[in-house]
């Protein structure tokens, strides 16, 4: 179940030692439970999501949780190197789908995301599926929600309640050039408006702590997709602080 909470999400992509892993997941458990107000999602590399839950579950927080980077397109077979849904299953209650990263470096196409999302749905894992256009024109928001008609494709409206969106410009990933927030929020409503109301919505594309209020005071942007600024613990941490304050 999703909570009506702001959701903030830590991308921590391939990042983290084993040690760092363990000190931003464990300071970040510490600093929630203070935070009634906010749902924080961390996503470690697959290989650390086993001593991640270990460390958080000496002193579970019902708002903090944990998520994949990725899934494979098959539940299981000769596919060398996969992680299914399946086996993550019980580590995880989300993963991130259909990053640029995946489609610019591993070749992910629209259908491969449908597969993936659809497995997840089925293992009972939330989808963050991501999306965002390459470049800002007039065009982009039509581009966007027909984008996501795509790899949304078969997914019913009953399952879009278990659906995030993260709205991520592919030219504010990793660039320091941030989307501004009024066109965020435009995005936002029309993905609702065309697509479901049921669907949440983040934003991701290089957010800090200096612009994170920005995106979270508007009505329809529902949280925050977190990459750079997460692996900074007391940068993260006063992020998490800021959408826990209802800003
Ligand atoms: C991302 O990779 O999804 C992302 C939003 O990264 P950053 O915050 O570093 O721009």
């Amino acid at each position: 179940m999703i909570s009506g909470h702001p959701i903030i999400v830590a991308n921590w992509k391939m990042n983290t030692s084993l040690a760092d892993a363990i000190i931003i997941a464990s300071s970040v458990r510490k600093a929630l439970e203070e935070m009634h107000h906010v749902e924080v999602v961390l996503c470690p590399e697959y290989i650390w999501l086993y001593p991640v839950k270990e460390e958080l579950s000496k002193f579970p927080l019902s708002n903090l949780k944990i998520g994949a980077q990725n899934i494979s397109q098959f539940d299981n077979g000769s596919y060398t190197g996969e992680v299914s849904a399946q086996m993550i299953k019980n580590l995880v209650q989300f993963v991130i789908l259909g990053h640029s990263e995946r489609v610019d470096n591993f070749g992910e196409d629209e259908e491969t995301t449908n597969k993936k999302i659809k497995l997840a749905l089925d293992h009972g894992i939330h989808p963050i599926v991501c999306v965002g256009e390459r470049t800002k024109s007039e065009t982009s928001v039509t581009f966007v929600i027909n984008k996501l008609k795509r790899i949304l494709k078969s997914i019913s409206n009953e399952e879009y309640q278990n659906v995030l969106i993260a709205y991520e410009p592919v030219w504010a990933i990793g660039t320091d050039k941030e989307a501004e927030s009024d066109y965020v929020d435009e995005v936002a409503k029309k993905i609702k408006e065309k697509l479901s109301d049921d669907l949440k919505i983040l934003y991701g594309g290089s957010v800090s702590s200096d612009n994170a209020s920005n995106y979270l005071t508007h009505r329809h942007v529902d949280g925050l997709l977190v990459g750079r600024a997460s692996l900074k613990t007391r940068e993260f941490i006063e992020i998490c602080s800021l959408a826990n304050g209802g800003v």
